[in-house]
């Protein structure tokens, strides 16, 4: 994304694809891929691979591009409306996969002629057993598998029965196609791995066309060398699948290209999930209320919580690639979040739970109004007036009765500035019957106006934010926290516990707050700060014109250790 110089690679894939480009492998091209399964939505894991792949397709311009690749080689667990989802995403994201977007059902046919390519050179069978019994039989890692009873079917007898298992003659689980590889190799994945099964399933685009599926380590690598990829980077849990990877690429004859594989540690997230099945799991079981939740850690649920783009894509960086697993600090990625928006968010005054207050010595019917800065940080945003007048409300928050040590804001007799207008001390507590704080009654001093200080009393330390009470719009804010109440919930479930035990009943709660008037017109999908308090972006999916609902996107209260 940036025309900064090019300088010494950052991690260790940058640094191998450096060397690679140096010595014009694959004639100095770097071609990535993003392979996602159309199985769910994406998730913040994804989100650091799209800007690896992505990323590096753009650094290496004009010898690079990406691909986006469907890996849709599971027709029981895929749908298009995970497909039209996860597009969308990786554009949100700011990217681009120009003419190359493809799918491994385009490959189906070649795929299966590669696999009897495989069956005549005596290097895949026909095996009558079921997966279970596969499994049972590969052994430990300690010891060898045990080959199974048809191994060595002949070539002849391979291809006829596997034609005939792609014509749809044997019910599901009857046959499946191994690769003969080694039964006794250290390494699982190459004790003749099965590459094709029998799955009577409707397929998302290649409808009832086949019966027969290839699995994704089987399809995966293909895939690869048919859009002559050159570096096929993947998450750490996949090295242990390399060695069959290179043994495809090695053994199937045509191939356009001979692309590799190497891994980078996965993203783990603390106060979350990033796993497709957990998350989705949470939609099924009607813990959020879908995939776009704002308490999701996936993209469509961030997107709408107002984490933007620029956003991730800086965590992504600073994250950096690793070959080690270790988890990340949600922290970090709501700094990255708050220096976005901190740059580009306008601001408004709102109070999220207000306390009434009467200027006393405010005249009656008078109306002022006061002209506030959109952005601090952007001249350009300019100013807007908000009217000011003898009742307001302030944020409960903002006045204590029993003051704590260090408490500069509201208390009984005490005086505080309001920002931008003038200094108020409050005079009297006004209760309900049942003794809560109903209404705080204060003067005002006109001669605090424009920064002016008291005169012969007391600094006032504190500055809170206020809106007039008739002009105060009603507005439904949307209190977003973390989704789980540990950092790591699925190490506190442990083997036999349930993650959503962990689940924060804190994640959401909604109230109805006091806002600027001028948040009327506000469209959807709009950042915010309510000053003092955070960032908010109008809900895009529920707002109504007249009527916005703000979601909040992080508090503005950074608790991640600045860099030293
Ligand atoms: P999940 O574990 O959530 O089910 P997945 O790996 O099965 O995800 P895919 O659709 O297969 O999902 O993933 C597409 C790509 O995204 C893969 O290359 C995968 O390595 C990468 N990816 C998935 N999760 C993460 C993560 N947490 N961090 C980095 N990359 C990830
Ligand atoms: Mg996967």
């Amino acid at each position: 994304m940036s025309d900064a110089p090019v300088s010494a690679p950052k991690d260790f894939i940058r640094e191998m694809i450096a060397a690679d480009v140096a010595a014009e492998r694959s004639g100095g091209w770097v071609i990535t891929r993003f392979p996602p399964e159309p199985n769910g939505y994406l998730h913040l894991g994804h989100a650091k691979s799209i800007c690896l792949n992505f990323g590096l397709a753009l650094e290496n311009a004009p010898h690079a591009r990406c691909h986006l690749r469907f890996d849709d080689t599971n027709p029981t667990k895929e749908e298009t409306e995970y497909v039209e989802s996860i597009k969308e995403d990786v554009q949100w994201l700011g990217f681009s996969w120009g003419d190359h977007l493809h799918f491994a059902s385009d490959y189906f046919e070649k795929l299966y002629h590669f696999a009897i390519q495989l069956i005549e050179k005596g290097l895949a069978y026909v095996d009558d057993q079921t997966l279970e019994e596969v499994r049972a039989n590969r052994g430990t890692l300690t010891a060898p598998g045990v080959c199974s009873p048809f191994r060595d079917r002949s070539p002849a007898e391979n291809l006829e029965l596997f034609a005939r298992m792609r014509a749809g003659d044997f019910p599901e689980g009857a046959k499946i196609l191994r690769a003969k590889i080694d039964m006794a190799s250290p390494n699982m994945n190459l004790r003749d791995p099965v590459i094709y099964r029998i799955l009577k399933a409707h397929h998302h685009r290649t409808a009832d066309a086949w019966c027969i599926y290839p699995m994704y380590d089987y399809a995966h690598p293909l895939s690869d060398a048919l859009e002559e990829i050159t570096h096929s980077l993947c998450t750490l849990e996949f090295e242990h699948h390399r060695p069959l990877y290179e043994w495809l690429v090695d053994h199937v004859e045509g191939l356009p290209a001979k692309p590799y594989q190497r891994e980078f540690a996965r993203l783990n997230l603390t106060y979350t999930v990033l796993s497709k099945r957990k998350l989705l799991a949470l939609v099924k079981e009607g813990f959020v209320s879908g995939w776009d939740d704002p308490r999701m850690p996936t993209i469509s649920g961030i997107r709408r919580r107002g984490y933007t783009p620029a956003a991730v894509r800086a965590f992504c960086e600073t994250v950096g690639l690793t070959k080690f697993p270790s988890v990340s600090e949600l922290a970090l990625l709501e700094h990255c979040v708050r220096e976005d928006l901190n740059k580009n968010a306008l601001r408004v005054y709102g109070v999220l739970r207000p306390l009434k207050v009467v200027l006393t010595n405010y005249p009656e019917n008078q109306v002022e109004e006061v002209e506030l800065v959109n952005n601090p940080e952007d001249p350009s945003a300019g100013t807007r007036k908000v009217p000011l007048s003898r009742e307001l409300y302030i944020d409960a928050e903002d006045f204590m009765e029993n003051p704590v040590a260090d408490f500069f804001r509201l208390v009984p007799g005490g005086e505080v500035r309001l920002k931008y207008a003038f200094c108020i001390t409050c005079e009297e507590v006004i209760r309900d019957a049942s003794g809560g704080i109903v209404e705080l009654r204060c003067t005002y001093d006109d001669a605090t106006r424009r920064g002016a200080k008291p005169v012969g009393r007391p600094k006032v330390k504190g500055t809170i934010h206020w809106v007039s009470a008739a002009h105060a719009l009603d507005v439904e804010v949307r209190l977003y926290d973390k989704l789980f109440t540990v950092a790591q919930p699925e190490e506190a479930a442990g083997e036999n516990g349930n993650f959503t035990d962990y689940l924060n009943p804190q994640a959401l709660e909604v109230v109805t707050a006091k806002l600027e008037p001028s948040v009327a017109a506000a469209a959807p999908g709009v950042h915010y700060q309510f000053e003092r308090v955070g960032y908010f972006f109008t809900d895009p999916k529920e707002s109504q014109p007249g009527k916005p609902i703000f979601n909040r996107t992080v508090p503005l209260k950074d608790s991640f250790p600045k860099a030293k």
